[in-house]
């Protein structure tokens, strides 16, 4: 399996000035390969790989970064190019490749060789051939037997390095299990965040704080002149508010995810092109689904790590329906209660929808199969509503749980 782990770099000032001009080459080497694309039509990244001796001979600098890294940059330019090449294929009106500019190349990236993690007294640093020796926040520890393919350097809008460690695991991923025993269907709610069959209600993150500090930097940039040194350091801060609002959502979404990966055998959710989301307001839609989208990737991969079957269902009418007795009945999103005219049940909207969504996954699972019928699940007697914070600090909504039943 392969892994992405991004670890916080901690560059001296001379090296840092050397990581700066060296995605600064690269961002050259992509323009001047850029042009070259442009000018002749037969050329492959292979093709233009095996021009990079020759160029080097009058581009001397070029001899300090790694060949690895150069290669890289080739590939990169070409992979756009196929992306666009696609994009245009499939009928989309898409211009040409663009010209780089300075802040719109950030990383360069070191394949297969020139780098190496060492461990010197305590501390961990990342050696890359060409540069140096870097420190590197070692705050989690790479899977076992993790062999490191790539190693990407990247400069993020706040100034700060990261290193991203593509790892292969020689490992197979876990056996999913053939009659899955703990089910769960999330919905992923408009007033509280995931809401599940086993009644657990977990609210949405309260970001306000860090969008007011955000929100406050946008605004005193505005004031200042574009292009000074002031207007240079402020636009830094907003970079740095933008990344914190981000890291703390991202953490949220991770803890959340693990935990139902972990905890299931099967957890179904309804499919990302969501209709639920056609009923917000046009900002909190966007919002709703990024964030929406990013936990359902999370859980993707997480489920497929842990060995849990992952369900992504059709969103129509999981609202509407009775979980009870399957009958549709048209609810305005302020209805917060379920309540069946046909057969009396009454439940918590969002729950109502869970229990749904957990129905129609466990139908799908059971339509590949030939005879083997997933687990019934009882019916949960309450909902007990988890806030986001603890989530965040206990990194699972089940711990100190409170008994069910209460609100
Ligand atoms: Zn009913």
């Amino acid at each position: 399996m392969n892994y992405n782990y991004r670890y916080r770099l901690k560059p001296s000032d001379d090296i840092r000035e050397q990581l700066a001009w060296t995605v600064d080459t690269c961002r050259q080497v992509y323009n001047h390969f850029l042009h070259r694309l442009n000018r002749h039509d037969d050329t492959s990244a292979y093709s233009e790989q095996k021009q990079l001796p020759d160029l080097k001979k009058w581009w001397n600098e070029l001899k300090q970064v790694h060949s690895k890294v150069l290669q890289k940059v080739v590939k990169r330019l070409y992979d756009n190019f196929s992306r666009l090449a696609d994009a245009k294929n499939s009928g989309r009106r898409i211009g040409q490749l663009k010209w780089k500019g300075e802040h719109e190349y950030r990383s360069f990236t070191y394949s297969q060789s020139g780098f190496k993690l060492k461990n010197t007294s305590g501390q961990t640093r990342l050696w890359l051939s060409k540069i140096g020796e870097i420190p590197i926040t070692f705050y989690r520890d790479l899977p076992d037997n993790a062999d490191i393919k790539t190693v990407t350097v990247k400069r993020e809008p706040t100034g700060k390095w990261y290193a991203i460690l593509g790892v292969e695991t020689p490992d197979n991923p876990p056996e999913k299990p053939e009659t899955p025993k703990r089910c769960v269907g999330i919905d992923v709610g408009i007033l509280t965040y995931a809401h599940d069959t086993d009644g657990t209600a977990v609210g949405s993150l309260d970001l306000s704080d860090e969008r007011e500090r955000l929100e406050r930097a946008q605004r005193d940039l505005s004031r200042k002149e574009h292009g000074s040194n002031n207007w240079e350091e402020q636009r830094r801060i907003v970079a740095e508010r933008h990344a914190d609002l981000k890291h703390k959502r991202r953490d949220f979404l991770h803890k959340l995810s693990n935990h139902y990966a972990r905890e299931y055998d099967l957890v179904a959710v309804e499919d990302l092109d969501a209709a639920g989301l056609v009923e917000l307001p046009g900002n909190s839609r966007t919002r709703a689904g990024a964030a929406w989208g990013t936990f359902l990737r999370m859980l993707k991969y997480k489920c497929e790590r842990e060995g849990t079957h992952f369900v992504a269902v059709e969103p129509a009418g999981t609202t509407k329906e009775c979980a009870a007795c399957g009958i549709s009945t048209d609810k305005p999103l302020w209805v917060r209660e379920h309540s069946c005219p046909a057969c009396g049940f009454t439940a918590d909207r969002d729950w109502n929808a869970a229990w749904n969504i957990l129905s129609r996954g466990i139908k799908r699972l059971g339509e590949g199969r030939s005879e083997s019928t997933p687990v019934e699940t009882a019916l949960p007697t309450g909902i007990t509503t988890v806030p986001a914070k603890r989530v965040v600090e206990a990194g699972s909504p089940t711990l100190k749980r409170e008994p069910s039943g209460e609100r």
